[in-house]
Protein backbone atom coordinates (compact mmCIF):
# COMPACT_ATOMS: atom_id res chain seq x y z
CA UNK A 1 0.00 0.00 0.00
CA UNK A 2 1.37 3.55 -0.78
CA UNK A 3 2.18 5.06 2.40
CA UNK A 4 0.09 7.86 3.74
CA UNK A 5 -2.55 8.63 6.46
CA UNK A 6 -5.73 7.00 4.78
CA UNK A 7 -3.58 3.55 5.01
CA UNK A 8 -1.88 3.07 8.91
CA UNK A 9 -4.78 1.61 9.74
CA UNK A 10 -4.42 -1.00 6.85
CA UNK A 11 -0.72 -1.65 7.05
CA UNK A 12 -0.36 -5.36 9.32
CA UNK A 13 3.28 -5.69 8.80
CA UNK A 14 4.82 -2.81 10.42
CA UNK A 15 4.43 -0.53 13.38
CA UNK A 16 2.72 2.95 13.37
CA UNK A 17 1.91 5.68 15.43
CA UNK A 18 -0.31 4.86 18.08
CA UNK A 19 -1.44 8.82 18.35
CA UNK A 20 -3.43 10.99 16.28
CA UNK A 21 -1.60 12.66 13.84
CA UNK A 22 -4.27 15.30 13.61
CA UNK A 23 -3.84 16.73 17.26
CA UNK A 24 0.08 17.51 16.61
CA UNK A 25 1.24 20.97 16.28
CA UNK A 26 4.52 22.02 15.21
CA UNK A 27 6.68 23.23 17.55
CA UNK A 28 10.12 22.23 15.71
CA UNK A 29 11.31 23.52 12.55
CA UNK A 30 14.58 21.60 10.90
CA UNK A 31 17.15 22.46 8.17
CA UNK A 32 18.74 19.21 6.24
CA UNK A 33 15.72 16.30 6.40
CA UNK A 34 18.14 13.75 5.64
CA UNK A 35 18.70 10.06 6.35
CA UNK A 36 20.29 11.05 9.93
CA UNK A 37 17.40 13.34 11.11
CA UNK A 38 14.95 10.70 10.24
CA UNK A 39 16.91 7.83 11.74
CA UNK A 40 17.73 9.95 14.93
CA UNK A 41 15.40 13.28 16.48
CA UNK A 42 12.48 12.30 14.73
CA UNK A 43 12.80 9.06 16.08
CA UNK A 44 13.04 10.49 19.03
CA UNK A 45 9.78 12.26 18.89
CA UNK A 46 7.88 9.87 17.59
CA UNK A 47 8.60 7.70 20.75
CA UNK A 48 7.60 10.77 22.85
CA UNK A 49 4.47 11.14 21.00
CA UNK A 50 3.66 7.03 21.33
CA UNK A 51 3.46 7.62 24.84
CA UNK A 52 1.19 10.77 24.35
CA UNK A 53 3.94 13.55 25.26
CA UNK A 54 5.40 16.18 22.93
CA UNK A 55 2.11 16.69 20.80
CA UNK A 56 3.10 20.32 20.69
CA UNK A 57 6.65 19.27 19.41
CA UNK A 58 5.92 18.13 16.06
CA UNK A 59 8.45 18.63 13.09
CA UNK A 60 8.00 21.03 10.14
CA UNK A 61 10.78 20.10 8.02
CA UNK A 62 12.75 22.31 5.18
CA UNK A 63 15.30 22.05 2.62
CA UNK A 64 17.53 25.01 0.97
CA UNK A 65 19.08 22.35 -1.38
CA UNK A 66 18.06 21.71 -4.94
CA UNK A 67 18.21 17.95 -4.02
CA UNK A 68 15.57 18.33 -1.52
CA UNK A 69 13.15 18.74 -3.73
CA UNK A 70 12.44 15.22 -3.88
CA UNK A 71 12.45 14.66 -0.37
CA UNK A 72 9.76 17.10 -0.43
CA UNK A 73 7.75 15.35 -3.09
CA UNK A 74 8.02 12.09 -1.39
CA UNK A 75 6.66 13.46 2.01
CA UNK A 76 4.22 15.76 0.86
CA UNK A 77 3.10 12.86 -1.19
CA UNK A 78 3.38 10.26 2.11
CA UNK A 79 1.56 13.05 4.47
CA UNK A 80 5.30 13.18 5.91
CA UNK A 81 5.00 9.90 6.65
CA UNK A 82 8.12 7.73 6.30
CA UNK A 83 9.52 3.65 7.39
CA UNK A 84 12.08 3.62 9.57
CA UNK A 85 14.10 0.26 9.30
CA UNK A 86 16.42 -0.53 11.97
CA UNK A 87 18.95 -3.74 10.30
CA UNK A 88 20.25 -5.84 13.40
CA UNK A 89 22.95 -8.12 12.82
CA UNK A 90 21.33 -11.52 12.82
CA UNK A 91 19.78 -9.60 9.75
CA UNK A 92 16.46 -9.56 11.86
CA UNK A 93 14.97 -5.79 10.23
CA UNK A 94 12.35 -3.95 12.76
CA UNK A 95 10.41 -1.70 10.93
CA UNK A 96 8.32 1.33 11.64
CA UNK A 97 6.11 3.97 10.48
CA UNK A 98 7.59 7.83 12.04
CA UNK A 99 4.90 10.04 12.10
CA UNK A 100 6.44 13.31 13.84
CA UNK A 101 7.45 15.35 10.38
CA UNK A 102 3.92 17.04 9.69
CA UNK A 103 4.57 19.36 6.99
CA UNK A 104 7.75 20.14 5.16
CA UNK A 105 8.42 23.66 3.09
CA UNK A 106 11.21 23.59 0.37
CA UNK A 107 12.73 27.10 0.85
CA UNK A 108 13.71 27.94 -2.97
CA UNK A 109 9.75 27.98 -3.82
CA UNK A 110 8.92 30.40 -1.10
CA UNK A 111 11.05 31.58 1.44
CA UNK A 112 8.51 33.62 2.83
CA UNK A 113 6.46 30.61 3.87
CA UNK A 114 10.07 29.25 5.59
CA UNK A 115 10.86 32.72 7.47
CA UNK A 116 6.74 33.42 8.63
CA UNK A 117 6.63 29.53 9.67
CA UNK A 118 9.83 30.39 12.13
CA UNK A 119 8.33 32.88 13.23
CA UNK A 120 5.38 31.56 14.52
CA UNK A 121 5.43 31.70 18.65
CA UNK A 122 4.32 28.14 18.36
CA UNK A 123 7.71 27.17 16.97
CA UNK A 124 10.69 27.20 19.95
CA UNK A 125 13.34 25.36 18.18
CA UNK A 126 14.94 25.71 14.90
CA UNK A 127 17.16 22.66 14.76
CA UNK A 128 20.24 21.52 12.02
CA UNK A 129 21.39 18.38 10.03
CA UNK A 130 23.20 20.17 7.20
CA UNK A 131 26.47 18.47 7.47
CA UNK A 132 29.86 20.00 8.41
CA UNK A 133 29.77 21.94 4.90
CA UNK A 134 26.60 23.51 6.29
CA UNK A 135 28.44 25.95 9.15
CA UNK A 136 30.38 27.93 6.04
CA UNK A 137 33.76 28.16 7.82
CA UNK A 138 37.04 27.89 6.67
CA UNK A 139 38.82 24.92 6.99
CA UNK A 140 42.19 25.94 8.38
CA UNK A 141 41.59 29.81 10.13
CA UNK A 142 37.81 28.23 11.14
CA UNK A 143 36.63 32.08 10.27
CA UNK A 144 32.99 32.48 8.78
CA UNK A 145 33.59 32.38 5.07
CA UNK A 146 31.32 35.77 4.42
CA UNK A 147 32.38 35.89 0.52
CA UNK A 148 30.73 33.13 0.03
CA UNK A 149 28.29 34.24 -2.85
CA UNK A 150 25.17 32.79 -1.28
CA UNK A 151 26.25 34.18 1.40
CA UNK A 152 26.59 37.40 -0.22
CA UNK A 153 22.81 37.19 -2.38
CA UNK A 154 21.55 36.94 1.05
CA UNK A 155 23.00 39.93 2.89
CA UNK A 156 21.92 42.05 -0.12
CA UNK A 157 19.18 44.22 0.52
CA UNK A 158 16.08 43.55 -0.78
CA UNK A 159 16.72 39.78 -1.97
CA UNK A 160 14.81 36.93 -0.41
CA UNK A 161 17.34 34.86 1.65
CA UNK A 162 18.52 31.49 0.29
CA UNK A 163 20.98 29.95 2.96
CA UNK A 164 20.29 28.84 6.28
CA UNK A 165 21.64 31.79 7.87
CA UNK A 166 19.53 34.23 5.79
CA UNK A 167 16.06 32.19 6.49
CA UNK A 168 16.88 31.78 10.45
CA UNK A 169 17.78 35.33 11.04
CA UNK A 170 15.33 37.27 9.62
CA UNK A 171 13.22 34.92 11.78
CA UNK A 172 14.96 35.91 14.55
CA UNK A 173 14.81 39.71 13.56
CA UNK A 174 10.87 39.39 12.73
CA UNK A 175 10.08 37.64 16.37
CA UNK A 176 11.98 40.08 18.22
CA UNK A 177 10.45 42.72 16.06
CA UNK A 178 7.37 41.73 17.26
CA UNK A 179 8.41 41.05 20.72
CA UNK A 180 8.29 37.28 20.79
CA UNK A 181 10.90 35.07 22.64
CA UNK A 182 13.53 33.68 20.39
CA UNK A 183 13.89 30.23 19.45
CA UNK A 184 16.91 27.52 20.28
CA UNK A 185 19.37 26.86 17.52
CA UNK A 186 20.05 23.04 18.34
CA UNK A 187 22.99 21.82 15.82
CA UNK A 188 22.48 18.34 15.36
CA UNK A 189 25.94 17.72 13.21
CA UNK A 190 28.87 15.88 13.79
CA UNK A 191 31.04 18.44 14.67
CA UNK A 192 32.94 18.51 17.87
CA UNK A 193 31.18 21.29 19.93
CA UNK A 194 28.35 21.69 17.27
CA UNK A 195 26.67 24.39 19.22
CA UNK A 196 29.45 26.38 19.88
CA UNK A 197 30.33 26.06 16.18
CA UNK A 198 26.45 27.02 15.20
CA UNK A 199 26.85 30.26 17.60
CA UNK A 200 30.16 31.37 15.94
CA UNK A 201 28.20 31.09 12.57
CA UNK A 202 25.06 32.64 13.33
CA UNK A 203 26.70 35.83 15.52
CA UNK A 204 29.15 36.07 12.33
CA UNK A 205 26.88 36.10 9.94
CA UNK A 206 24.48 38.48 11.97
CA UNK A 207 27.20 41.26 12.63
CA UNK A 208 27.56 41.28 8.83
CA UNK A 209 23.93 42.46 8.64
CA UNK A 210 23.68 44.07 11.87
CA UNK A 211 26.18 44.24 14.69
CA UNK A 212 23.11 45.07 17.36
CA UNK A 213 21.21 42.09 16.00
CA UNK A 214 24.29 40.02 16.55
CA UNK A 215 24.76 40.82 20.01
CA UNK A 216 21.12 40.46 20.21
CA UNK A 217 21.73 36.75 18.94
CA UNK A 218 24.86 36.05 20.99
CA UNK A 219 22.80 37.26 24.16
CA UNK A 220 19.47 36.16 23.72
CA UNK A 221 19.48 32.47 21.65
CA UNK A 222 20.81 29.12 22.84
CA UNK A 223 22.73 27.00 21.09
CA UNK A 224 22.64 23.67 22.70
CA UNK A 225 25.94 21.13 22.38
CA UNK A 226 25.28 17.35 21.58
CA UNK A 227 26.75 14.18 20.46
CA UNK A 228 24.96 12.32 18.21
CA UNK A 229 25.42 8.73 17.19
CA UNK A 230 23.64 6.93 14.84
CA UNK A 231 25.38 4.93 11.92
CA UNK A 232 22.90 5.65 8.93
CA UNK A 233 24.04 4.65 5.06
CA UNK A 234 22.21 5.95 1.97
CA UNK A 235 19.10 4.68 1.21
CA UNK A 236 19.19 1.98 -1.50
CA UNK A 237 16.42 1.15 -4.31
CA UNK A 238 17.37 -3.18 -2.57
CA UNK A 239 16.18 -0.99 0.77
CA UNK A 240 13.54 0.49 -1.16
CA UNK A 241 12.22 -3.16 -2.73
CA UNK A 242 12.08 -4.58 0.65
CA UNK A 243 10.28 -2.40 2.32
CA UNK A 244 7.67 -2.79 -0.32
CA UNK A 245 8.08 -6.70 -0.51
CA UNK A 246 8.79 -7.57 3.46
CA UNK A 247 6.05 -4.81 5.09
CA UNK A 248 3.64 -4.06 2.47
CA UNK A 249 4.72 -0.19 2.72
CA UNK A 250 5.47 1.50 -0.70
CA UNK A 251 7.75 4.21 0.75
CA UNK A 252 9.26 6.45 -1.88
CA UNK A 253 12.06 7.51 1.04
CA UNK A 254 12.64 4.76 3.73
CA UNK A 255 15.23 4.99 5.72
CA UNK A 256 17.45 2.43 7.30
CA UNK A 257 20.29 2.28 10.19
CA UNK A 258 21.58 0.23 12.96
CA UNK A 259 19.85 -0.66 16.57
CA UNK A 260 22.12 1.64 18.49
CA UNK A 261 21.23 5.34 19.07
CA UNK A 262 22.42 7.89 21.07
CA UNK A 263 22.17 11.53 21.80
CA UNK A 264 23.57 12.82 24.68
CA UNK A 265 22.28 16.56 24.61
CA UNK A 266 23.32 19.54 26.64
CA UNK A 267 20.66 21.49 28.66
CA UNK A 268 20.68 24.84 26.78
CA UNK A 269 17.49 25.92 25.95
CA UNK A 270 15.64 29.58 25.17
CA UNK A 271 12.25 28.78 25.00
CA UNK A 272 11.53 25.20 26.53
CA UNK A 273 12.12 21.81 24.90
CA UNK A 274 10.25 18.58 24.70
CA UNK A 275 10.89 15.76 27.43
CA UNK A 276 13.35 13.85 25.60
CA UNK A 277 15.17 12.42 28.40
CA UNK A 278 11.94 10.48 28.64
CA UNK A 279 12.46 8.67 25.17
CA UNK A 280 16.36 7.66 26.04
CA UNK A 281 18.37 11.23 25.18
CA UNK A 282 20.47 11.94 27.90
CA UNK A 283 20.74 15.37 29.11
CA UNK A 284 23.24 17.08 30.78
CA UNK A 285 24.94 19.40 31.76
CA UNK A 286 28.51 19.90 29.27
CA UNK A 287 27.92 16.72 26.95
CA UNK A 288 32.10 16.90 26.47
CA UNK A 289 32.84 13.61 28.36
CA UNK A 290 30.66 12.28 25.58
CA UNK A 291 32.20 13.91 22.57
CA UNK A 292 35.90 12.50 23.87
CA UNK A 293 34.07 9.15 24.47
CA UNK A 294 33.13 9.19 20.66
CA UNK A 295 36.07 10.81 19.46
CA UNK A 296 38.33 8.38 21.66
CA UNK A 297 36.81 5.03 21.45
CA UNK A 298 34.66 5.07 18.08
CA UNK A 299 36.18 7.33 15.69
CA UNK A 300 39.73 6.70 16.75
CA UNK A 301 39.22 2.42 16.72
CA UNK A 302 37.35 3.31 13.61
CA UNK A 303 41.20 4.50 12.56
CA UNK A 304 42.66 1.65 13.92
CA UNK A 305 40.94 -0.79 12.21
CA UNK A 306 41.05 0.80 8.74
CA UNK A 307 44.82 1.00 7.30
CA UNK A 308 45.46 -2.78 8.73
CA UNK A 309 42.39 -3.94 7.35
CA UNK A 310 42.94 -2.51 3.67
CA UNK A 311 46.66 -3.53 3.86
CA UNK A 312 45.15 -6.96 4.97
CA UNK A 313 43.15 -7.40 2.17
CA UNK A 314 39.75 -6.48 3.24
CA UNK A 315 37.49 -3.99 1.87
CA UNK A 316 34.25 -3.67 3.76
CA UNK A 317 34.25 -2.61 8.16
CA UNK A 318 32.75 -6.00 9.54
CA UNK A 319 34.78 -8.14 7.63
CA UNK A 320 37.58 -6.78 9.99
CA UNK A 321 36.09 -6.62 13.22
CA UNK A 322 34.37 -10.25 13.30
CA UNK A 323 38.53 -10.89 12.88
CA UNK A 324 39.29 -11.48 15.98
CA UNK A 325 43.22 -10.78 15.85
CA UNK A 326 41.57 -7.31 14.85
CA UNK A 327 38.97 -7.08 17.64
CA UNK A 328 41.84 -7.92 20.20
CA UNK A 329 43.49 -5.51 18.66
CA UNK A 330 40.98 -2.78 19.37
CA UNK A 331 40.38 -4.03 22.73
CA UNK A 332 43.79 -3.53 23.42
CA UNK A 333 43.81 0.21 21.98
CA UNK A 334 40.31 1.02 24.03
CA UNK A 335 41.00 -0.61 27.15
CA UNK A 336 44.85 0.29 27.52
CA UNK A 337 45.54 3.48 25.39
CA UNK A 338 42.16 5.26 25.35
CA UNK A 339 40.15 4.73 28.56
CA UNK A 340 42.64 6.38 30.78
CA UNK A 341 42.72 8.67 28.73
CA UNK A 342 38.64 9.55 29.57
CA UNK A 343 37.29 11.27 32.27
CA UNK A 344 34.33 9.00 33.88
CA UNK A 345 31.09 9.11 31.45
CA UNK A 346 27.96 9.89 33.64
CA UNK A 347 25.45 7.19 32.49
CA UNK A 348 27.44 4.77 30.51
CA UNK A 349 29.61 1.99 31.48
CA UNK A 350 33.12 2.29 29.40
CA UNK A 351 33.97 -1.14 28.80
CA UNK A 352 30.29 -2.24 27.65
CA UNK A 353 30.81 0.67 25.11
CA UNK A 354 33.36 -0.83 23.79
CA UNK A 355 31.62 -4.40 23.41
CA UNK A 356 29.27 -2.54 22.15
CA UNK A 357 31.04 -1.10 19.76
CA UNK A 358 33.10 -4.12 18.07
CA UNK A 359 29.51 -5.33 17.87
CA UNK A 360 28.26 -2.73 15.95
CA UNK A 361 31.41 -2.53 13.95
CA UNK A 362 30.72 -6.24 12.80
CA UNK A 363 27.20 -5.73 11.55
CA UNK A 364 26.93 -7.13 8.42
CA UNK A 365 23.57 -5.65 7.37
CA UNK A 366 25.42 -2.05 7.37
CA UNK A 367 28.03 -2.81 5.18
CA UNK A 368 30.42 0.11 5.60
CA UNK A 369 33.17 0.48 3.81
CA UNK A 370 36.99 0.62 5.18
CA UNK A 371 38.01 3.24 2.12
CA UNK A 372 35.09 5.29 3.48
CA UNK A 373 37.06 5.40 7.07
CA UNK A 374 40.65 5.65 5.40
CA UNK A 375 39.61 9.01 3.55
CA UNK A 376 40.66 12.51 4.85
CA UNK A 377 43.02 11.31 7.33
CA UNK A 378 44.78 14.02 7.86
CA UNK A 379 41.85 15.67 9.85
CA UNK A 380 40.53 12.79 11.62
CA UNK A 381 43.74 11.31 13.15
CA UNK A 382 44.83 14.87 14.87
CA UNK A 383 41.63 14.93 16.13
CA UNK A 384 40.84 11.80 17.16
CA UNK A 385 43.94 9.92 18.19
CA UNK A 386 46.98 12.23 18.61
CA UNK A 387 45.73 13.55 21.70
CA UNK A 388 45.53 9.91 23.25
CA UNK A 389 48.71 9.35 22.52
CA UNK A 390 50.32 13.00 23.92
CA UNK A 391 48.15 12.41 27.06
CA UNK A 392 49.49 8.84 27.57
CA UNK A 393 52.98 10.33 27.10
CA UNK A 394 52.48 13.17 29.40
CA UNK A 395 51.09 10.45 31.93
CA UNK A 396 53.43 7.65 31.56
CA UNK A 397 50.52 5.81 30.15
CA UNK A 398 51.36 3.13 26.95
CA UNK A 399 51.37 4.42 23.58
CA UNK A 400 52.31 1.29 21.71
CA UNK A 401 49.15 0.23 19.97
CA UNK A 402 47.90 3.85 19.59
CA UNK A 403 50.89 4.54 17.84
CA UNK A 404 50.66 1.74 15.41
CA UNK A 405 48.10 2.98 14.12
CA UNK A 406 50.01 6.05 12.50
CA UNK A 407 52.40 3.77 11.49
CA UNK A 408 49.74 1.80 9.61
CA UNK A 409 48.48 4.82 8.27
CA UNK A 410 52.15 5.97 6.94
CA UNK A 411 52.46 2.57 5.27
CA UNK A 412 49.02 2.87 3.84
CA UNK A 413 49.94 6.15 2.29
CA UNK A 414 52.93 5.00 -0.05
CA UNK A 415 50.01 4.29 -2.22
CA UNK A 416 51.19 0.76 -3.20
CA UNK A 417 49.49 -2.40 -1.11
CA UNK A 418 51.36 -5.78 -0.18
CA UNK A 419 50.62 -6.79 -3.29
CA UNK A 420 51.55 -4.32 -5.60
CA UNK A 421 48.30 -2.30 -6.21
CA UNK A 422 47.89 0.90 -6.43
CA UNK A 423 45.87 2.38 -3.32
CA UNK A 424 43.66 5.56 -4.00
CA UNK A 425 44.84 7.78 -1.23
CA UNK A 426 41.98 10.54 -0.59
CA UNK A 427 43.21 13.47 1.25
CA UNK A 428 43.36 16.92 1.20
CA UNK A 429 47.38 16.84 1.99
CA UNK A 430 47.48 13.73 -0.33
CA UNK A 431 50.78 14.85 -2.54
CA UNK A 432 52.93 16.19 0.34
CA UNK A 433 51.96 13.04 2.70
CA UNK A 434 52.17 10.60 -0.47
CA UNK A 435 56.11 12.21 -1.22
CA UNK A 436 56.72 11.86 2.41
CA UNK A 437 55.71 8.01 2.35
CA UNK A 438 57.79 7.08 0.22
CA UNK A 439 60.77 8.49 1.44
CA UNK A 440 60.59 6.33 4.67
CA UNK A 441 61.86 2.93 3.79
CA UNK A 442 65.40 5.18 3.58
CA UNK A 443 64.24 8.07 5.88
CA UNK A 444 61.69 5.85 8.98
CA UNK A 445 60.51 9.60 10.47
CA UNK A 446 60.01 11.22 6.79
CA UNK A 447 56.09 10.95 7.34
CA UNK A 448 55.69 12.20 10.63
CA UNK A 449 58.43 14.99 10.48
CA UNK A 450 55.20 16.78 9.19
CA UNK A 451 54.59 19.39 12.29
CA UNK A 452 51.46 20.69 10.49
CA UNK A 453 49.87 17.61 10.89
CA UNK A 454 51.83 15.54 14.22
CA UNK A 455 52.92 18.67 16.06
CA UNK A 456 56.53 18.19 18.25
CA UNK A 457 55.96 14.60 18.20
CA UNK A 458 59.01 13.34 16.03
CA UNK A 459 61.00 15.15 19.26
CA UNK A 460 59.88 12.56 21.55
CA UNK A 461 61.79 9.43 22.17
CA UNK A 462 59.04 7.02 23.46
CA UNK A 463 57.36 7.64 20.39
CA UNK A 464 59.86 7.59 18.21
CA UNK A 465 60.97 4.57 19.22
CA UNK A 466 57.54 2.81 19.09
CA UNK A 467 57.01 4.42 15.76
CA UNK A 468 60.27 3.23 13.92
CA UNK A 469 59.54 -0.50 15.61
CA UNK A 470 56.16 -0.90 14.16
CA UNK A 471 57.13 0.54 10.50
CA UNK A 472 59.57 -1.63 10.28
CA UNK A 473 58.00 -4.21 10.97
CA UNK A 474 54.85 -3.69 8.55
CA UNK A 475 58.08 -3.17 5.91
CA UNK A 476 59.23 -6.46 6.72
CA UNK A 477 56.58 -8.43 8.21
CA UNK A 478 53.09 -6.72 6.63
CA UNK A 479 49.88 -6.02 8.63
CA UNK A 480 48.94 -9.10 10.09
CA UNK A 481 51.79 -10.21 11.08
CA UNK A 482 52.91 -6.82 12.76
CA UNK A 483 49.29 -6.81 14.74
CA UNK A 484 50.07 -10.81 15.76
CA UNK A 485 53.24 -9.40 17.43
CA UNK A 486 51.43 -6.68 18.91
CA UNK A 487 48.22 -8.48 20.36
CA UNK A 488 50.66 -11.18 21.23
CA UNK A 489 51.83 -9.53 24.07
CA UNK A 490 48.22 -8.34 25.26
CA UNK A 491 46.61 -10.64 28.18
P1 LIG B 1 21.93 13.39 3.94
O1 LIG B 1 22.76 13.62 2.74
O2 LIG B 1 20.88 12.36 3.94
O3 LIG B 1 21.22 14.78 4.37
C1 LIG B 1 21.93 15.98 4.47
C2 LIG B 1 20.96 17.16 4.46
O4 LIG B 1 21.73 18.34 4.68
C3 LIG B 1 20.20 17.35 3.15
O5 LIG B 1 18.89 17.74 3.41
C4 LIG B 1 20.99 18.49 2.50
O6 LIG B 1 20.24 19.25 1.60
C5 LIG B 1 21.37 19.31 3.71
N1 LIG B 1 22.51 20.21 3.44
C6 LIG B 1 23.73 19.89 2.94
N2 LIG B 1 24.50 20.99 2.82
C7 LIG B 1 23.73 22.04 3.25
C8 LIG B 1 23.95 23.44 3.36
N3 LIG B 1 25.09 24.00 2.99
N4 LIG B 1 22.95 24.20 3.85
C9 LIG B 1 21.76 23.66 4.21
N5 LIG B 1 21.50 22.34 4.12
C10 LIG B 1 22.46 21.54 3.65
O7 LIG B 1 23.01 13.12 5.10
P2 LIG B 1 22.75 12.51 6.56
O8 LIG B 1 23.20 11.09 6.57
O9 LIG B 1 21.39 12.83 6.98
O10 LIG B 1 23.83 13.29 7.42
C11 LIG B 1 23.69 14.66 7.69
C12 LIG B 1 24.58 15.02 8.85
O11 LIG B 1 24.16 14.32 10.01
C13 LIG B 1 26.03 14.60 8.68
O12 LIG B 1 26.77 15.52 7.95
C14 LIG B 1 26.50 14.50 10.11
O13 LIG B 1 26.89 15.77 10.57
C15 LIG B 1 25.25 14.07 10.85
N6 LIG B 1 25.36 12.64 11.22
C16 LIG B 1 25.18 11.65 10.30
C17 LIG B 1 25.34 10.32 10.67
C18 LIG B 1 25.19 9.18 9.68
O14 LIG B 1 25.54 8.04 10.01
N7 LIG B 1 24.65 9.41 8.49
C19 LIG B 1 25.66 9.99 12.01
C20 LIG B 1 25.81 11.04 12.93
C21 LIG B 1 25.66 12.36 12.52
Amino acid sequence: LPLRNANLSSLKEVAVPAYDRSALRAGIVHFGVGGFHRAHQAMYLDRLMNDGKALDWAICGVGVMPADERMRQVLDAQDGLYTLVVKAPDGNLEARVIGSIVEYLYAPDDPEAVIEKMADPAIRIVSLTVTEGGYNFHAVTGEFMADNPDVQHDLTAGNQPKTTFGLITAAIERRRERGEAPFTIMSCDNIQGNGEAARRSFVAYARLRDPALASYVAETVRFPNSMVDRITPVTTDEDRDQVAKQFGVEDGWPVVCEPFTQWALEDSFSNGRPPFEDAGVQVVPDVEPYELMKLRLLNASHQGLCYFGWLAGYRLVHEVAQDRLFAKFLFGYMEREATPTLEPVPGVDLREYQHQLIDRFSNAQVRDTVARLCAESSDRIPKWLLPVIRRNLETGGDILLSTAVVASWARYDEGVDEQGEPIDVVDRLREPLIAAARQQRDNPLAFIANREVFGDLVDNERFVSAYRSVLASLHHKGAKATLEDLVSGLT
